[in-house]
């Protein structure tokens, strides 16, 4: 195995581009280093992105959004006390990975490129409308989250490309977010079912919204039948009915030893309607 510490995404995607057999990144390493361990992929070339600069780093935008470089970890999210004010959705997502250890290490993008449809943080970042930076051999371009992934383990990303950036919209004003998980115990578990809804009120009606459903299909899936079912509404009875059914019909989910796929359906509905009543709360000033 070769290891690598390019100091610039430049780098990292040269070797990447070249490399020809099994090629990881690290970041936090809690998944590629477990997999390691477990002899389930040993990959020839490991790239650690954690020396380039500017991997640590959480910025404003000059938009008023947020840019999160890549070796940021789920234990420094949930201390950026201005972050979590605009985007406590996200964060909730990010900060139900693991323990306390595994959140020291953990990241926003190896969460995402691991390509778990149970992935914790990629509702969130899908409601938000979060977008990555991928960089390549021929240049960097800009790509939805939900576009990253493409099935169980699976990415968009071309062998030598390498997510280089997270970037968070601007939150305005009368936003809120919300993500929740249905696990059989209180923590360590992968979510059997999730759900995030993103959304803005306007003199007590959304306007906007965004819901995302984890672990009921192939990768985790933006619904705009379910937003489309609260916007224009001040999430009545009505609207939640109408979200809830949104939700269960989007579901394709499977049945396994953690749950029958007609218990995840019901379910999914269940955390949505109850996300969506938090974000509305967080974008009324109701609720953190
Ligand atoms: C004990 C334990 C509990 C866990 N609990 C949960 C949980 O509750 N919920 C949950 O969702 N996950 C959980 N996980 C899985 C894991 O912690 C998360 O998926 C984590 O966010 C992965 O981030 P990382 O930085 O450690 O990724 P890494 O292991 O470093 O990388 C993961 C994948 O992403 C790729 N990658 C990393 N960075 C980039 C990049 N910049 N560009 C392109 N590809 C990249 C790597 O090639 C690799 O395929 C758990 C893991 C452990 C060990």
């Amino acid at each position: 195995m070769r290891y690598h510490t390019p100091k610039s995404f430049d780098e990292a995607a040269a070797i990447a581009a070249k490399a020809d057999g099994k090629t990881r990144f690290l970041a936090g390493g809690t998944d590629v280093l477990v997999q390691l361990r477990a002899g389930m992929v040993t990959p020839d070339d490991l790239i650690d992105i954690k020396h380039i600069a500017g991997v640590s780093d959480i910025a404003r935008t000059a938009d008023g959004g947020w840019r999160i470089g890549v070796a940021v970890s789920g234990a420094e999210l949930g201390r950026h006390a201005a972050l979590c004010a605009d985007w406590p959705g996200v964060i909730e997502g990010m900060n139900l990975v693991g323990s306390t250890q595994v959140q020291g290490r953990a990241t926003l993008v190896g969460n995402l490129c691991n390509g778990s449809p149970a992935a914790d943080s990629v509702p969130g970042l899908i409601a938000a409308g979060a977008t990555v930076t991928v960089t390549g051999p021929k240049g960097s371009r800009e790509v939805a989250v939900e576009a990253i992934p493409t099935g169980p383990g699976k990415t968009v990303l071309a062998a030598g490309e390498v997510i280089s950036a997270v970037t968070l919209p601007a939150r305005g004003t009368g936003g809120g977010d919300a993500y929740l998980r249905f696990i059989p115990r209180t923590e360590m578990d992968i979510a059997v079912v999730g759900a995030a809804v993103n959304l803005r009120v306007v003199g007590g009606r959304i306007t906007e919204a965004r819901v995302a459903l984890g672990a009921v299909a192939p990768t985790v899936i933006l619904v705009p039948e379910a937003a489309a079912a609260i916007i224009g509404t001040d999430l009545n009875d009505a609207a939640l009915a109408a979200l809830t059914a949104a939700a269960e019909a989007a579901a394709k989910p499977i049945s396994d030893k953690r749950g029958t796929a007609a218990f995840r359906k019901e379910v999914v509905g269940v955390l949505a309607r109850r996300a969506a009543l938090i974000a509305f709360a967080r974008a009324k000033g109701e609720a953190k």
